[in-house]
Parts: C-alpha cells; structure tokens; sequence
C-alpha cells in the first residue's frame, strides 16, 4: 500500500502544530507520533521517509508482528489498553501511555523489575468522566502518584488523556486541561512527569495549544 500525498500531509500537520505552539504559549516541544494501527509495516516506512520517528499502536500483538516487518528504527508507543496478562511484552515499548489502573501499574512494574528494567510510562486520565473510558478520575491522580513513587520499575513521565468524540472546543480545552494539571500533580509527587500526550486527528490543534507534548495521529496522516 502506499500512502499518496503523505508528505505534504505531514508538513501540514507540522506546519498547525507549530502554529499552535505560538498560539497556546506554553513554548514546548511537540512530538508527532504516527498511528499506524491498522496498516502495515509500509506505513511505519512511510512515516520514517516523511521524517517521523516515533509510531504508536493501541493493540499490543498487532504492534509486535508490525515490529518483526518494520524496516525503520522507530520508537513503538503503546497507546491502547493492555492487559495484564500481555505486560511482558510492554518492554518492546519505548513508552507506554495507557496505563489505566493501578493493577496495571502493579503488574507492569513486576515485569520491568523481573527483566531488571524501568519501563516509561504515563497515566491514562480519564477527565471527561465518560463510562466508556479507562483511567483514573483527576481526583485520583494524587493518592495514585504518591503511591506509584514505591514502584522502582517504572518512571512515571506524564499523563495521557482522549477528548470525547466530537466535543466542542469548550470541552477540548477543560479535557486537555485537566490532563496538563494531573501531570503537574505527578511532578508535585516528584515523578520526571514533564509529557502530555494528548491530541488525535481532530483535536491536535487545540490539544497542543493546551501544551501537549505528544499528539497521536493517524488519519490524518494516513487516510488524508
Ligand atoms: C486511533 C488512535 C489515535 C489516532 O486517531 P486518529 O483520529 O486516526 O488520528 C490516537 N490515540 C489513540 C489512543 C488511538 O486509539
């Protein structure tokens, strides 16, 4: 498969991104990672040609045979839910931005330190309160940061929050800021917790503005 007018996509995407760093003032740099779920490996080179250098996955196996075809020395994002009986494989990641409960942290955790690692992660923060998704309430994140500092096996970099799906910009900007204050807890905690990963095709402008770190995008790059 090949992936017409990517390039010129991609430079767009960078283009409004650095726009919206201007916009939004908080003067951070933004990582633009890939979202190649659902393509093959062709999409991860095509990716790594336009200058990306980090993809992200949200199911774990179909990221694991995706590595065995890639041809480009990306960094792997894990941005789906896992499950716990899969958190050997979390160590193929560079970062795994879904951590969703504290059973999860508990037994990634016990992977990394039985393989003697410490794996990145940040937390899923579920500001919207949506039943459908994972992650702790923002409320939450205070008690759980103190108690995630016990936890050698893993270096809590930041959170990660979704949007609901076609919010108003209102909306953005109370989710995305509600993910910017859940990292500032971690940090207070005295977790290395300086990214925000937040931003799909829809949002990631606004989520930027808001001082995401790392957006997540896929159809914008891929499908135009
Ligand atoms: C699919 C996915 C994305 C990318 O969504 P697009 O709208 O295609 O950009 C980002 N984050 C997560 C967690 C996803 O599952």
């Amino acid at each position: 498969m090949v992936f017409p007018g990517l390039p010129a996509r991609v430079a767009e995407i960078r283009q409004r991104m650095e726009e919206a760093v201007a916009r939004g003032g908080h003067g951070q740099r933004v990582r633009l990672i890939a979202v190649t779920k659902g393509y093959g490996a062709d999409a991860v080179r095509a990716a790594w040609d336009a200058d990306i250098h980090d993809v992200g996955e949200n199911r774990v196996q179909e990221a694991i045979d995706k590595m065995a075809g890639a041809v480009a020395p990306v960094r792997w994002h894990l941005i789906g839910h896992l499950q716990r009986n899969k958190v050997r494989l979390a160590e193929r990641f560079a970062m795994v931005h879904s951590v969703d409960s504290a059973r999860l942290a508990d037994a990634l955790n016990a992977a990394a330190v039985a393989s003697a690692r410490v794996l990145e992660v940040l937390l899923e923060v579920n500001v919207s309160g949506e039943a459908a998704k994972f992650g702790w309430a923002p409320h939450e994140i205070r008690a759980e940061g103190d108690r995630l500092t016990s936890l050698p096996g893993l270096r809590v970099r930041g959170a990660m929050t979704m949007a609901p799906l076609g919010a108003s910009e209102a909306v953005l900007r109370t989710t995305f800021g509600g993910a910017r204050a859940a990292a500032q807890v971690l940090r207070e905690a005295g977790h290395p917790a300086t990214e925000l990963s937040m931003g799909m095709s829809g949002d990631y402008a606004i989520a930027v503005e808001e001082g995401a770190t790392m957006v997540r995008i896929g159809t914008a790059i891929f499908a135009g």
